[in-house]
């Protein structure tokens, strides 16, 4: 079903909610700043990718075709916003004794597996690196009206663009302070767009260019990337909103000046908000970060945090704490168990049916208002406890609204989300085995079995649930 209520999204840009309308007629065409792939993404970052991936779920619900780009940046760039620091990828390279090549590729690996266990849909994931040879041509295309030489490369002079820094609506003592020099800068917030390797020094990843061996500044990429693979203008771009204050300027900049126009790119600019904990804002250069691969081997099923992150909206902070995350696990199991009951529904229902056209209004009208998740699953809780009603109209519902969550409501069951921590002493299976032989124990009114075994499993950290509400029957304390 195609959902008829227009579209509001949120434009960083206007500071308005807006309603979508596509450039191309029926299709919709997405860019999403990828990670940096020298370390392990965080679950902070994973919340940028869940964000997007609802909003390309809300808009193929909408009857769009999608085109969603997430890039991967495998070239380098430095450790400081300023153009200033160490290469991340060569830095990580001399950490681990591999090559700069293979860190990239190794964390890319990870970072689609963990995009997988989040179950965010397989948008395209291009490479920085084999948009080298695009991103030179771009900036001969604006070298002379627009950038100017320095000693360690090509730099980009902002106030050649309109109204740089529009996104950001940042003053200039704000982007004075922001942006520390390097030797000859004309604006404070002049970036680079080619950096040179410097002399006697050979990286890695480096590349031939009429400004000599380097290789390009990271806003560069994007900008490429997305007129290249989407089109100029295209439909939406996101990222975090940290992305607003410096790439995303940086980005609408460079497409200025190439496109010859005062239009930013893309229409709508979006940007999810932190996830933080009590330190504050979760991040790369803290030291500590959890990742997804940390969550689970506490016991929980990556969608748990898909959950967790669904029932914030997505430009409100969001604050990570153990007993959240318990929560959202609960939540879920609660769907996951309801669920269950209709496995035997024929999966070709319909969802017209008056008693879940409440619920069904209430998602539509919820999701429409930009992305407003938090209401959305209410209104799936909603359908779930309609009673006496087809299971087949039952399930369509579920299935809809759950194409657009992305919860995988009907492929989880209860034991894919019973995770035994790592370092655990007991499997499922010798688990399960001992629960069948307390429950044949009980049912001959052997109780002393049954304690006994209730015992030995308590002694593996195992607690057995009876009268359980959920009827879940064991979870590990
Ligand atoms: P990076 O690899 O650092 O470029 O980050 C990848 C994406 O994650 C970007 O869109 C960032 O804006 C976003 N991001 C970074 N830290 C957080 C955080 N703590 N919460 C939410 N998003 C974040
Ligand atoms: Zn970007």
């Amino acid at each position: 079903m195609t959902e008829k209520t227009p579209l509001r999204l949120f434009n960083s840009l206007t500071r308005e909610l807006e309603t979508f309308q596509p450039i191309h007629e029926g299709e919709a065409r997405v860019y999403t700043c990828g990670p940096t792939v020298y370390n392990y993404q965080h679950i902070g970052n994973m919340r940028a990718y869940i964000f997007a991936d609802t909003l390309g779920r809300t808009l193929t619900h909408k009857g769009y075709k999608l085109t969603h780009v997430i890039n991967i940046t495998d070239v380098g760039h430095l450790t400081s916003d300023a153009d200033a620091g160490d290469d991340k990828m060569e830095k990580a390279a001399a950490r681990e004794g591999k090559s700069a090549w293979d860190i990239a590729r190794h964390y890319q690996e990870v970072f689609e597996a963990d995009l997988e266990r989040l179950n965010v849909r397989k948008p395209a994931h291009p490479r920085a690196t084999d948009y080298v040879e695009s991103m030179i041509e771009w900036a001969k295309q604006i070298e002379d009206k627009h950038c100017y030489l320095l000693e360690s490369g090509l730099y980009f002079d902002v106030s050649t663009v309109p109204d740089y820094g529009r996104l950001a609506r940042a003053v200039t003592d704000e982007g004075e302070r922001r942006i520390d020099e390097v030797e000859g800068k004309r604006n404070a917030a002049d970036f680079a767009i080619w950096r040179k390797t410097p002399p006697g020094e050979t990286r890695q990843m480096e590349w031939d260019s009429p400004w000599g061996m380097g290789a390009p500044g990271w806003h560069l990429e994007c900008s490429v990337m997305s007129a290249e693979l989407l089109g100029h203008p295209f439909d939406i771009h996101t990222g975090g909103i940290d992305h607003r204050e410096i790439h995303h300027p940086n980005e609408i900049a460079q497409n200025q000046a190439h496109n010859c126009s005062a239009d930013s790119g893309a229409r709508i600019w979006m940007h999810n908000n932190f996830l933080v904990d009590r330190r504050g804002k979760m991040s790369k250069s803290s030291g500590e970060f959890l990742t997804l691969q940390a969550l689970v081997d506490k016991g929980f099923h990556p969608l748990a945090y898909r959950m967790m992150c669904l029932q914030a909206h997505y430009r409100s902070e969001l604050e990570f704490t153990w007993e959240g995350l318990e929560a959202a696990l609960t939540r879920l199991k609660r769907m996951v168990m309801s669920v269950e009951r209709l496995a035997d529904a024929p999966a070709s229902g319909s969802t017209d049916h008056p008693k879940l056209q409440p619920a069904l209004a209430k998602f539509g009208a919820a999701i429409s208002d930009d992305l407003n998740t938090p209401i959305a699953l209410t209104a799936l809780e909603e359908v779930l406890a309609t009673k006496k009603i087809d299971p087949a109209a039952k399930r369509a519902a579920i299935e809809e609204m759950d194409a657009v969550l992305g919860l995988d409501l009907f492929g989880l069951t209860r034991k894919d989300l019973r995770i035994r921590p790592k370092g655990a002493q007991i499997t499922e299976e010798d688990i399960e085995d001992a629960l069948a032989r307390r429950k044949a124990a009980r049912a001959e009114k052997d109780f002393a079995t049954s304690d006994a075994i209730r015992e030995e499993l308590a002694a593996k950290g195992v607690e057995v649930m009876d009268g359980d509400p959920l009827g879940w029957e064991w979870k590990l304390s």
